[in-house]
């Protein structure tokens, strides 16, 4: 099994769990970008958001990650992510939800330029 994710599902590569069920866990991103920086990933494999069709799975998605951004206290405000494919940036390819908070995010995107 080569997806970072699926390893990680399976226990073979360490993380920072601070959720898991049935269907999803969270972990703390390895390379923060933000104070609260957590990834919320499917334990079965995705290729990425365009795969999701399962709306038990998509309810749970952003449930857990609303959930949780309610438990890191991020009363004023944070931002939910999900990079799907190459213009996306996407590095991972197995579903994953970011959530990000504890500082001014700053705009959603930056402004448009070359590449
Ligand atoms: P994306 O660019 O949306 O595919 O994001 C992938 C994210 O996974 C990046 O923010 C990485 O820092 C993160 N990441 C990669 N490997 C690990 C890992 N072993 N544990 C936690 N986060 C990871
Ligand atoms: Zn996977």
């Amino acid at each position: 099994m080569s997806c970072i994710f699926c390893r990680i599902a399976a226990g073979e590569i360490p993380s920072t769990k601070v959720h898991e069920d049935e269907l999803v866990f969270a972990i703390r991103d390895i390379r923060p970008q933000a104070p609260v920086h957590l990834l919320v990933i499917p334990k079965a494999h995705l290729g990425s958001l365009s795969e999701l069709e399962d709306e038990a799975l998509a309810g749970r998605l952003l449930s857990v990650a609303a959930r949780l951004a309610r438990a890191e206290k991020l009363d004023q405000g944070w931002r939910l992510i999900a990079n799907s494919g190459a213009h996306a940036g996407q590095e991972v390819a197995h579903l994953h939800l970011h959530v990000l908070g504890g500082r001014k995010l700053g705009r959603m995107l930056p402004a448009a330029g070359p590449g």
